[in-house]
């Protein structure tokens, strides 16, 4: 044997991780005791405990306290009870005590890494270099959000007490990215870990005692879902943050409707990893090796499909195939191990399924010809071919380690399959021409894109999704607002509406129709219904009549707003213009808008007058600030810098309020306007026609057809079609209590962003609902990464 055979013979000797202290660790507790509340270690009240056992073995590892609803109520306690101390602390003493968490975790790194791996079978590298430095960093990021929380959010504060819910997948990453921009906002928090991977949290919760962290502030409950749904519900609590799948986070969404609970979901994704043919092909496979077989695939945001352009998919197939063969799958405490056993039978379980019922469906799912280790929930990394769209493994969030590739012709066709995806977590683009892969990323709905490499993550930038991936950003500034809040200053309590059915008076001797039509799609239409709505003056009398708009209308509106392509693509600079010559077009009939003011409320002329100028004045305000309301540039600790562009949410549905019917109006209107969204606008149910006047300003105005679509009609009927409708990205909601509550239930079809006045009218006349405040609402941080160095 010559050298070179004997160096292509030589195989990889075992490097194990010493584990001695982690054994130790879980030798020395008292797992009975497991429940982290007001800085004291307690037992379930009932008694209860669950197992928690090593993947890589099957073996139990500790029998953990569960938390029962009693216990939930005991945490909420102790983090109210806390709470007003630790958010009057000042920015300092509060950066001081993230940074010594982060400190404290540094000196721990080690045991956290083994445990991680022995509690979730992640290979020990993974949890070493990745988890474990990442989770750190976050603490020690958000002490500085801790110290510039007056000077980067004026008017903010914390939300108050914040319930957590994590996953297994990074139990200590979920639980660092939870709860330090918490602490940094001055909350208090009770948090539950997911019952397969409680031991991390538990080291955490001996780290926070020794980092000083005030009793009560961090309360850390183990348990399953009962113990979930017990914090989902607290009255105590005002914010969920949840992370975990998108079927619970749908439970959530619904469970929390109408109780004023804010609330950000990180959910699950089915996300593409795209090659162009340029791409340098070798590196594209490594970034597949990072990007579907980290953590054996139970990665939100893996990259579980493969879009590669036809010319190359045989090549890269090829090549992938055979860096798979080479993929080393064995015990997780190996430091040459790639691929870990999965988290659990019942994931093992799932994956299997799910790979049979994909091959059932035509595809062809290659594995290597690896041996599994002799025990442990092991599942070999699997490429599904010939995989078509509508396949479960194209469609399905496998969380496993399989990955499914279609092939794309050309760029137009990469970003639809790319998108062809009720998720919209995250996106790989690989080419060697920045160019195509910068034209590309903004088009995918994702709210990670990764150019040229695929699961960076910092504390700096936000992390978070669209669609049915959730909402809310993790991390960064973004991330930072999911846990602050800014009282708007609140108008009158909003009633049902009450339209009386009698007919108004009819002045007499009028006989002119003055029946106003719908406005979809950039024309008056008729209802669908043929019905309309009588509308009275002030004083009682007919002021003229208006469509009654129906679900039918709504359809047609959404899909003309949808249709707008033109609006979302234009250059903030010409959204600036329009929304100026609108504020132009309405100055010049500023004296009409005030007599029907008057003539509908009953508002003095001088009121009347204010509401039409300040009116201008707020369409002025973002006509200026479409194309200066912008995102940021982030320089992450790698050789990258990251993008966060701010881009619209899509179709905005605006409900209006009765309180100042055409400020209130246009103060929703323009800010989703300015940022390029297309609207859907339900104005004042009893004074629509202050809106319907508009139609004609907007049409001499240069507004594209259906970028602005009016109908009107019954609020609260109205509201609940758009908050179903699976094309609303958004809606912003003025209407009554039960209403709004109505339509946050509604909205788990595709998780859009809700924001109601909860009942209430705003102020619309501060300033305070003017501006950043609105402007926030009406865009999705996307972040793109685009390393940089050879
Ligand atoms: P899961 O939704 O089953 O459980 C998540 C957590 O919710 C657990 O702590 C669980 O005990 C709790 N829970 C379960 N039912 C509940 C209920 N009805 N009410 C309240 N709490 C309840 O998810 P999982 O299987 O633990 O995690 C995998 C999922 O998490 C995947 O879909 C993955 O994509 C997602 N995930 C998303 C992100 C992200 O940032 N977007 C990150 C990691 C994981």
């Amino acid at each position: 044997m010559n050298i070179l055979d004997r160096y292509h013979a030589m195989e990889y000797g075992p490097a194990p991780e010493a584990r001695n202290e982690a054994d130790a660790w879980l030798a020395a507790r008292d797992f009975s005791k497991a429940l982290f509340i007001g800085g004291d270690w307690k037992a379930a009240s009932g008694g209860k405990t669950f197992e928690t056992s090593e993947p890589s073995s099957g073996k139990l590892l500790a029998k953990v306290s569960d938390a029962s609803a009693a216990d939930i109520d005991a945490a909420v306690a102790a983090a109210t009870k806390a709470l007003p101390k630790w958010s009057a602390a000042s920015g300092y003493q509060r950066a001081k005590v993230l940074y010594a968490i982060g400190r404290a975790m540094q000196r721990h790194q080690r045991l956290f890494a083994v445990l991680e791996t022995i509690d979730n079978g992640k290979p020990i590298r993974e949890s070493r270099d990745i988890d474990v430095p990442l989770a750190i960093r976050h603490f020690i990021h958000h002490a500085g959000w801790a110290q510039a929380l007056d000077r980067d959010f004026p008017g903010h504060k914390g939300v108050g007490v914040v319930g957590q819910i994590i996953p297994w997948n990074f139990p200590l990453l979920m639980l660092a990215w939870k709860i330090a921009p918490a602490l940094a906002a001055g909350c208090t928090v009770v948090l539950k870990p997911a019952e397969f991977t409680p031991l991390t949290a538990i080291l955490f919760a001996e780290i926070c005692e020794r980092a000083g962290v005030p009793k009560g502030v961090v309360n850390i409950v183990q348990g399953g879902p009962e113990a979930g749904v017990a914090i989902v519900n607290h009255p105590g609590i005002q914010k969920i943050a949840f992370t975990g799948s998108s079927e619970v986070g749908k439970i959530i969404r619904k469970a929390t409707a109408g109780s004023g609970k804010k609330l950000s979901l990180e959910l699950g994704g089915k996300s593409a990893f795209i090659v162009f043919e340029d791409a340098d092909l070798d590196s594209a496979v490594e970034g597949l090796v990072d990007g579907i077989w980290f953590n054996q695939g139970q990665v939100c945001c893996a990259g579980s499909r493969l879009l590669v352009q036809e010319g190359i998919a045989d090549a890269l197939i090829a090549k992938v195939k055979t860096r798979m063969s080479r993929l080393r799958v064995g015990s997780p405490l190996d430091k040459n191990t790639d691929i870990g056993p999965l988290v659990d039978l019942t994931q093992l379980d799932r994956v299997k399924d799910l790979v049979a019922e994909g091959a059932r469906q035509g595809a062809v799912c290659w594995q290597p010809d690896a041996a599994l280790p002799a025990s442990g929930y092991y599942h070999l990394p699997t490429l599904a071919t010939g995989v078509s769209p509508a396949n479960i493994l194209a469609q399905e969030e496998v969380f496993g380690p399989v990955l499914a590739t279609m092939t794309f012709r050309n760029t137009e066709e990469a970003i639809e399959l790319a998108n062809n995806t009720r998720y919209g977590l995250a996106a790989s683009v690989w080419s060697e021409n920045v160019n195509l892969a910068l034209h590309v990323a903004p088009q995918l709905k994702a709210g990670v894109v990764w150019v040229n490499g695929t699961n960076m993550f910092d504390a700096a930038c936000g992390f978070g999704g669209y669609r049915e991936s959730g909402f809310g950003r993790e991390g960064g500034r973004e991330g930072m607002f999911e846990y602050l809040t800014a009282k708007l200053p609140l108008g009158p309590v909003i009633k049902p509406a009450t339209i009386s059915a009698k007919p108004a008076e009819q002045p007499d001797g009028d006989t002119i129709d003055r029946t106003a039509k719908l406005f979809i799609g950039g024309k008056q239409v008729r209802p669908d219904g043929n019905y309309s709505l009588t509308i009275a003056t002030a004083k009682g009398k007919l002021a003229g009549e208006v469509g009654l708009g129906s679900r039918k209308d709504i359809r047609d509106a959404v899909s003309a707003a949808r249709a707008c392509k033109s609006w979302p693509e234009a250059t903030a600079y010409n959204r600036s213009q329009v929304l100026y010559y609108l504020a132009e077009n309405l100055s010049g009939r500023a004296g009409e808008f005030a007599a029907r003011l008057i003539e509908l409320t009953g508002a003095t002329p001088k009121a009347a007058r204010e509401e039409v100028d300040q009116t201008i004045e707020r369409l002025f305000l973002y006509a200026g600030l479409a194309d200066k309301f912008e995102g940021r540039v982030h320089q992450p600790p790698a050789r990258a810098v990251t993008l966060a562009l701010h881009e619209p949410v899509g179709v905005v549905g605006i409900v209006a309020p009765d309180s100042s019917p055409l400020l209130g109006l246009i103060s929703l209107i323009a800010p989703a306007l300015a940022m390029g969204n297309t609207v859907v606008a339900v104005p004042s149910e009893r004074y629509p026609l202050l809106a319907t006047d508009l139609y004609q300003v907007i049409e001499y105005s240069d507004v594209p057809a259906g970028a602005i679509n009016i109908v009107t009609g019954r609020t609260a009927e109205l509201a609940g079609v758009l908050a179903k409708h699976d094309d609303v990205d958004g809606l912003w909601l003025f209407a009554d209590a039960d209403t709004c509550a109505k339509a946050e239930a509604d909205s788990v079809g595709n998780l859009k962003r809700v924001w109601t006045g909860n009942g209430r009218s705003l102020d619309w006349a501060s300033d305070e609902v003017a501006g950043d405040a609105l402007l926030r609402r009406a865009v999705e941080v996307k972040n793109v990464w685009v390393p940089y160095g050879d």
